[in-house]
């Protein structure tokens, strides 16, 4: 496992100065090989990769893995986030902890095999009997050798009290925070080697009440972990918000005690030019979610805008039942598009999305030692070959990755260790799996 290995002769890689490519050792890079240069590192171990585009493993930072149990359903087909979200709440509610089991792995291993090599996810729905969704996750998880940031989501504002989601899906306060802080204690790994962290995640404004937000803001910042939410999604959102609380939806993350740096936000479509400094001096994150913001058509993410006000901006691919797929390579291309449309050339290029889902989604995840290839990093690594129709014919390597539609690795490599091999997912029975998960979606779908 702490082989010495050198990624030797890439036929492209995005880095500086590592021509040659990149030497790893116990789990990080410990040296980039320049042009004309021999790896000083003692016993670097060649691999081939001259015909390997090389990029630092992707980071996905919003997900939910249950919801690939449900992609594509007919009733919720054509709908907006909120009557969508109604359509779903009761299918999801039948979610088992077989079948959540069977979903986190297709996701994750979707995920793997799109050159992902660290995710989070969102996981917010608890009804009964799947007190432990988060440790089936967690095992999953390790099996898969995926890196984690795993967050232990909640609702507890039902139809009842005025919120969205039926009374089935939802816990009560004390529940939530005792869970929240056994995870926290029992799996979250500290230091920049870490393979599972977990952070805390109440799901929305219009599925949770202030006094839980509050509690988890507190909770977060005492257990120091991170903290994640959706805000600024929709516009019927910014009228939940204004009719419930009588304000705009930063305005009432901030009377929870949320603009703090310890937070991540999924989305964020709808904020104003007046907010967008606000972001960026409490050091809050957004995750672009370009598939699914087009997919439920709930607007898009003013990335230059945010980034121009110093706010990072992250990738993340969102549940399978609004992309409704977990391709991170995909979301790259999705996202390089979509804000190439809105904001032309010469303000977005396939190198800006590529960083969206590195480095800025590094920041997302509070992990500045991921996200890049450079000296120090942890060795988080996705290979590409470009040995498909959709390549032939292509002239800049890293380029074409994005602009003919990359959608599967050939190798991934997290803290050093190959976890997808000649585009599959190591120890994994595809096949297998899919024929298992498929028929735990028709049961939950009834
Ligand atoms: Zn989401």
């Amino acid at each position: 496992m702490n082989q010495v290995v050198w990624i030797k002769d890439p036929l492209a890689i995005l880095a500086e100065g590592a021509e040659r490519g990149l030497v790893v050792a116990d789990g990080r890079i410990v040296e980039l090989v320049g042009a004309g240069a021999e790896p000083k590192t003692p016993g670097a171990r060649p691999f081939a990769a001259g015909e390997h585009v090389v990029l630092p493993g992707l980071i996905n930072t919003h997900h939910h893995f249950f919801q690939t149990l449900t992609r594509a359903v007919p009733a919720a087909l054509d709908r907006e986030l909120f009557p969508w979200l109604t359509t779903l709440y009761p299918i999801w509610a039948g979610l088992t902890p077989e079948a959540l089991d069977l979903a986190a792995t297709v996701a994750m291993a979707e995920l793997m095999l799109s050159g992902c090599t660290t995710t989070t996810d969102h996981h917010y729905l608890f009804p009964a009997g799947l007190d432990e969704a988060i440790d089936i996750e967690i095992a999953a998880a390790k099996r898969l050798g995926l890196r984690v940031l795993l967050t232990r989501g909640s609702m507890n504002l039902s139809e009842r009290d005025g919120g969205l989601p039926p009374d089935s899906v939802v816990q009560d306060e004390d529940a939530i925070l005792a869970d929240s802080e056994r995870l926290v204690a029992r799996y979250h790994e500290r230091g920049e080697a870490a393979m599972v962290q977990v952070a805390l995640a109440p799901c929305s404004p219009f599925s949770v009440t202030t006094s839980l937000m509050r509690a988890t803001a507190t909770l977060a910042d005492k257990l120091d972990v991170r903290l994640h939410t959706h805000l600024a999604e929709t516009e019927d959102e910014n009228r939940f918000c204004h009719e419930l609380y009588g304000c705009r939806p930063l305005d009432y993350l901030e009377d929870c005690g949320w603009l703090s740096n310890k937070v991540w936000l999924a989305h964020g479509v709808h904020f104003s030019a007046a907010e967008m400094p606000r972001l960026a001096k409490a050091g809050i994150c957004i995750t672009h979610c370009a598939c699914s913001n087009q997919g439920l058509a709930s607007g898009h993410c003013p990335v230059c805008e945010l980034e121009a006000a110093g706010v990072a901006i992250g990738m993340g691919v969102d549940g399978s039942a609004s992309n409704d797929e977990s391709n991170l390579m995909q979301e790259v291309r999705a996202a390089f598009l979509l804000q190439r449309g809105r904001y032309g050339v010469g303000k977005v290029s396939h190198k800006d999305a590529l960083r969206w889902a590195t480095l800025g989604s590094a920041a997302c995840a509070g992990r500045a030692e991921l996200g890049a290839i450079a000296v120090g990093k942890r060795a988080d690594l996705a290979l590409f070959k470009l040995d498909e129709l959709r390549f032939s014919g292509h002239g800049d390597p890293l380029a074409a990755l994005v602009l003919c539609g990359a959608h599967r690795a050939d190798r991934v490599m997290v803290n050093g260790c190959w976890t997808v091999e000649d585009g599959a997912v190591s120890g994994l029975d595809r096949a297998d799996l899919m024929r298992r998960h498929q028929a735990a979606a028709r049961k939950l779908q009834g």
